[in-house]
């Protein structure tokens, strides 16, 4: 017994959040030993290389052997097949969190997979950057953030209380929710506006008569925003919606039609609905900034700052102060 809250944590999955969650663990003692994880040969040595936790395991079943907890931290897609390779070194007594950016599917995925006796308690944390791989991670990024819990059928209030306190001490909110609030929230806060800032990154890149070297020249218009959103990791967004589908498409319809009454207001040049809608977003906006989750500083508080030396997607501008108030991503 270390006195921490766990005595041995295991990661699986190494990219930008597994990562933080290393860091963060070691750094505010929450740990007593961090045992890492990751498909990848070449994530496994860097991570080594920099030494994240204090080992990293060549398998999933070494990591999570005599663990107390093991967080699940692989894109959505693969939450099924990672909790199956693990299994036979889990205890009984071991709990398992993810934090996989959609619930209802991820949790019937490694619920498939666990065996009764273990608790587990679905989790995710909303921080993020649009950056991947385990250079990216830092050990700050989950403070003053929202961390939403999703028990299910499961989840021991024991084993959520433990969860809980982890959040807590890596400086997270906590809330809970049923799966199937969270996706559907989520779809709406987040999934939604990536797939419209794909969608629109990818028109501008398609234009005949604007040329690339246009877009690029002129993007502080409003696209350099949704550039930084559209460099998020492919393989984790095309996870969330194959696995949130209908959440999303429920939103997308709804955002169909909004669209289409936009075209009309600008058709019949309607200004006193442009404006009365304009008016409207614009208070959102200062409630997200009032509620401490985004900064008024201009630029919405980004800088322009040189790519990372490693670690996935190479965006052009990225926030200038990793532990600010970050756009969630998953
Ligand atoms: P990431 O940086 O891309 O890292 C994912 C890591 O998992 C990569 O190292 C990847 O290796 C590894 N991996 C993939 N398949 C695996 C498998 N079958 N077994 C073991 N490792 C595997 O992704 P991330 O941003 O940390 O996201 C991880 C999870 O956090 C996702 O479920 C996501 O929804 C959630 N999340 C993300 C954010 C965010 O902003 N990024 C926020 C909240 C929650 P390879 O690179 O070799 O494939």
């Amino acid at each position: 017994m270390s006195g921490k809250l766990f005595d041995k944590v295991a990661i699986l999955g190494l990219g930008l959040i597994g990562s933080s969650l290393a860091h963060g663990l070691k750094q505010k003692g929450i740990a007593a030993r961090v045992v890492g994880s990751d498909a990848s040969p070449e994530v496994r040595t860097r991570a080594r290389e920099i030494g994240l936790g204090d080992e990293i395991a060549e398998t999933a079943v070494e990591a999570v052997t005599d663990a107390d907890l093991v967080i699940l931290s692989v894109p959505v897609g693969a939450m099924g097949d990672v909790a199956n390779a693990m299994v036979p070194g889990l205890s009984p007594e071991t709990i398992v969190t993810d934090v996989g950016g959609v619930k209802a599917a991820v949790i019937a995925a490694i619920e498939k997979a666990l065996p009764k006796e273990n608790a587990f308690v679905p989790g995710h944390p909303i921080a993020g950057t649009e950056y991947s791989g385990p250079d990216s991670g830092f050990g700050t990024l989950f403070e003053g953030r929202w961390a939403i819990l999703t028990p299910s059928a499961r989840t021991t209030d024991a084993a959520l209380g433990k969860v809980t306190a982890m959040w807590e001490a890596l400086g997270s909110d906590v809330e809970t929710m049923s799966p199937a609030h969270h996706d559907i929230v989520l779809a709406t806060t987040s999934h939604l506006p990536h797939l419209i800032a794909f969608n629109i990154v990818g028109t501008a890149a398609d234009m005949e008569e604007v040329t690339q070297s246009e877009v690029i020249k002129f993007s502080a218009g409003g696209f350099r925003d949704f550039t930084r959103i559209a460099s998020s990791d492919p393989v984790m967004w095309r996870d969330i919606f194959l696995n949130n589908k209908e959440a999303v498409l429920e939103m997308l319809g709804r955002f169909s039609e909004d669209l289409a009454a936009l075209q009309r207001m600008i058709r019949w040049e309607d200004g006193e609905a442009l404006h009365a809608l304009f008016t409207r977003t614009r208070a959102i906006r200062r409630g997200i900034i009032e509620a401490g989750q985004e900064t008024a500083a201009p630029d919405f508080g980004r800088q322009p700052q040189a790519p990372q030396a490693a670690g996935g997607g190479e965006p052009a501008e990225a926030e200038a102060k990793k532990p600010a108030r970050l756009a969630e991503k998953g």
